[in-house]
């Protein structure tokens, strides 16, 4: 297997050589959704991010586990171990069981992952499924010392913790700093130091998620989740965690001190963060009202939006950055991607169905080396994009005849693109008549039996009609000596 795949390790901050702890196999887990309200413009960037990098390491001849969670217990609304779980909270606003709560926003995650063409991860494990996973990760932890209980609740000793390992390595917070600016919060005097943070919460009387324990009645804490299913799934030592810049601190920084006080090493060899999105300048929240959800998006039903744009402009605007460069959402940049994708994928069909070999030509070995090169490079989607746009030039000119291409390379330029554009960057055709070809077909089929029998009747009024409605429609009719011919008018 030849592999030149450069990543960006947070942890180490350089771009490291990509070597699997077991080669052909890798590991990759990634922070999946807290399934409490619909998926929005945050959840689109890593898992498309990461998606790409499923699809490159599976295209490279890896055999990837790519596990993804669900977060459906635990997380509270305040990040810091504080207030109501986010899905009890809306369970109890809706007079609904959590678990409608949670497998109603589950269903519309995956619907929306499905639209923007993510791949299903190989194991998506849910927490609430792995509580005595968690509960057997915090007794290691207490047993090596690094967690104490207090009134029913468990929390992990930070300080202990930074005495022999490093916390805050990952996100470059260093302790004395996380002591000044975490203030003491009022009431909270289970926790030794501010910045313990909960393994195990006691559960209120009206507390709804809760299990029963060792220390009594509880839930697991936020973090504990993805230490205790990723050791599940994918062992001790692992090659890729990922998820957004937001989650570096706390929840990784929880993780790796949660994996070490556990197991005494560290799971994870790669980290990768890809960076946030900004809308129009300004970072995304719901209270600055500029809080845009998938669905929104693809149906243009918000006020800040000019129009719908499809899953594929969304795709395709995301790759089109780097994803550890910030990117800024405004109708404008949305509309140029629109236009970009058309671009792409007019040239895509163009030539996959009408260029016409030549004796001699074009050669093409080097555009299939700059792609490698450009993925090899930390996953630089937006090179990428930038090279197979120059290549629609060439495509283009091919077809207008300006320049020519022998049979050999022609087939290697189609599989070039179908690698890139279809497989790995995960782009595909929305058009509806590309679509549904078929139904189409059999719709105009239907038609045109309508418009024969009206003219062999003499009624020409009616056959003109159908001709001129589907003319309008941009379809175009033939009559042929036997039977009949349609296109699309350009
Ligand atoms: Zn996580």
């Amino acid at each position: 297997m030849v592999n030149n795949l450069h990543i960006y390790n947070t942890l180490k901050r350089e771009k490291e050589k990509f070597e699997p702890i077991n080669p052909p196999f890798v590991g990759m887990y990634v922070c999946g959704p807290t399934v409490y309200s619909e998926s929005h413009l945050g959840h689109a960037r890593p898992n498309i991010t990461f998606d790409t990098l499923f699809r490159y390491l599976k295209h490279l001849g890896y055999k990837v586990r790519y596990v993804r969670n669900i977060t459906d217990v635990g997380h509270l609304e305040n990040d810091a171990d504080e207030g109501e779980d986010k899905i009890g909270k809306k369970a109890r606003l809706e007079q609904l069981e959590p678990m409608e709560i949670v497998q109603q926003y589950e269903n519309s995650f995956k619907f929306n992952m499905a639209q923007l063409n993510i791949l299903l991860p190989s194991i998506e494990p849910h927490a609430s499924g792995h509580i005595i996973e968690q509960q057997l990760m915090i007794k290691k932890i207490i047993k090596n010392g690094f967690a104490y209980e207090t009134n029913g609740s468990v929390y992990f000793n930070v300080e202990k913790y930074a005495k022999t390992f490093s916390y805050g390595k990952l996100s470059g917070r260093v302790l004395e700093e996380l002591m000044e600016n975490t203030r003491e919060i009022e009431g909270k005097q289970e926790k030794r130091s501010s910045y313990d943070f909960a393994l195990w919460k006691k559960a209120s009387p009206e507390h709804i998620m809760r299990w029963p324990s060792k220390w009594g009645d509880g839930f697991p804490g936020w973090h504990l989740e993805c230490s205790a299913m990723g050791e599940k799934y994918l062992g001790k030592k692992f090659d890729i965690h990922g998820g957004g810049m937001d989650l570096m601190f706390p929840h990784h920084e929880c993780e790796i001190a949660q994996n070490v006080a556990a197991n005494g090493n560290e799971a994870v060899k790669y980290w990768m963060h890809n960076n946030m999105i900004t809308i129009n300048g300004q970072k995304m929240a719901r209270s600055l009202n500029n809080f845009i959800t998938l669905k929104e998006l693809f149906t243009g039903n918000h006020k800040l939006l000019e129009q719908a744009y499809s899953p594929m402009t969304i795709r395709f605007f995301i790759l089109q950055a780097h994803y550890r460069s910030t990117l800024d959402f405004s109708n404008e940049a949305l509309q140029a991607a629109e236009k970009g994708l058309r671009r792409l994928m007019d040239a895509y069909k163009t030539l996959q169905e009408k260029l016409e070999a030549s004796e001699w030509g074009i050669v093409v070995n080097e555009l299939e080396e700059q792609c490698y090169k450009a993925l090899n490079d930390d996953l630089n989607s937006a090179k990428l994009l930038s090279i197979l746009m120059d290549g629609v030039y060439m495509i283009n000119s091919i077809y207008d005849k300006k320049y020519q291409i022998d049979e050999t390379n022609l087939s290697k330029l189609k599989s070039i693109y179908k690698t890139f554009v279809e497989d790995i960057l995960g782009l595909k055709d929305e058009s509806v008549a590309n679509n549904n070809k078929e139904l189409i077909g059999g719709l105009i089929a239907l038609l045109q039996e309508a418009r024969v029998k009206a003219k062999t009747s003499k009624d020409f009024a009616t056959s003109d009609q159908i001709r001129n409605e589907l003319l309008k429609l941009g379809i175009e009719i033939k009559d042929k000596k036997d039977g009949f011919d349609w296109s699309y008018k350009m």
